[in-house]
């Protein structure tokens, strides 16, 4: 299909080599390869694994072969169809599903489709989102209609995770502990909160993410110290705590999340930690018949369907977890920033 192919170069976030820091700069136009469909971005936004890539740390180092376009939360406009694509219609909005899966592996036959074996992150392990231009197959593509911003489009991803964390209990009624004020944090207490949550705490160490939280709907908020967080979470929650939703990757946090969590209730667990983990499985695990889930990116379609319901209602004021918008070149501005912690979803939109 020639249309979408030409030599034209476009903007882009580049790790250039395998060390700190990236560049923006010019790279060729990305054509739709069979089967996918070429996007002109309208905005991406800024995840924690970026600046993970941006820092070189030991899991990008291990993982990514540079020169990589960097970026995948990202919301595009469809400008062209490769080979044997037929949809969606040109200039049709989409959010973006970040995890590139085979289709073929035990785990995707099973409709599994979160935890493929096979899984290619887009920004990661293929050319990414913080571009002008991207290229991706069809079925990562999720039409979101024009009354959903570009902005918020592109925060559907982490926004997914957040849904995803939500969706392994009952939460109406219940008591629920968030660790971690992140942006997917936040999203989860406004989940937790329009499913109907009795009461929802939210605890970090960040002031800046408190605010947010308590923005975004918990009734109350505990500021993480080096000890006594137990006690803090109880006081402001109870002690029938039915479930945590981990976000923050302390592997104090986590078994902080066990030790406070009823006999019967369950974790889910997305922050992943980069210390060694402190849990007692044997007596807050174990004996107390706690369930864990590992939140491993989005259900595929269920995740994506629900985050849909959320956006085009309006249920869940999703730009509020928005707090700064950068140009696609200020790149080095917005990592600085998410370093801060000053701030809430940071989103990059191509001048
Ligand atoms: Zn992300
Ligand atoms: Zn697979």
């Amino acid at each position: 299909m020639q249309a979408t192919h030409n030599h034209d170069a476009v903007l882009a976030i580049l790790k250039p080599t395998p060390a700190p820091g990236f560049v923006v700069g010019d790279v060729p136009m990305p054509s739709a390869a069979p089967g996918q469909v070429l996007l002109r971005v309208a905005a991406a936004s800024v995840c924690g694994t970026d600046v993970h890539l941006y820092d070189w740390n030991p899991w990008a180092a291990a993982r990514v072969i540079p020169p990589r376009v960097v970026g995948h939360e990202v919301c595009g406009e469809v400008i062209g169809w490769g080979d044997g694509v037929h949809g969606p219609a040109l200039g049709t909005r989409v959010a973006v599903e970040s995890h590139i899966v085979c289709g073929y592996c035990d785990e995707c036959r099973r409709g599994d489709f979160h935890v493929c074996e096979n899984t290619r992150i887009l920004g990661v392990d293929v050319d990414g989102a913080f571009a002008t231009h991207l290229a991706v197959p069809l079925a990562n593509v999720w039409p979101v209609g024009d009354a959903v911003p570009p902005d918020v489009a592109a925060a559907m991803e982490p926004f997914g995770n957040a849904v995803h964390a939500c969706s392994y209990g009952e939460l109406s009624g219940r008591t629920v502990v968030v660790f971690g004020c992140g942006p997917i944090g936040c999203a989860a207490i406004a989940v937790a909160r329009v499913q109907g949550a009795a009461r929802v705490v939210g605890v970090d160490r960040n002031e800046y993410r408190l605010n947010l939280a308590e923005r975004m709907g918990a009734h109350s908020i505990v500021r993480a110290t080096d000890n006594a967080v137990d006690d803090a979470v109880r006081s402001a929650a109870g002690d029938a705590i039915d479930c945590v939703l981990e976000m923050s990757g302390s592997p104090v946090a986590v078994a902080s999340a066990t030790r406070l969590v009823r006999p019967g209730g369950w974790i889910s667990l997305l922050g992943i930690g980069d210390g060694p983990d402190v849990v007692d499985l044997s007596s807050d695990v174990v004996m107390k018949g706690l369930s864990l889930y590992g939140i491993a990116g989005r259900r595929i379609p269920a995740t994506w369907e629900q985050v849909t319901a959320y956006v085009q209602d309006g249920v869940i004021d999703v730009r509020a977890l928005i707090t700064h918008r950068f140009g696609l070149s200020d790149i080095d501005g917005a990592i600085a920033l998410m370093k801060s912690g000053q701030c809430g979803k940071v989103t990059l939109t191509p001048e």
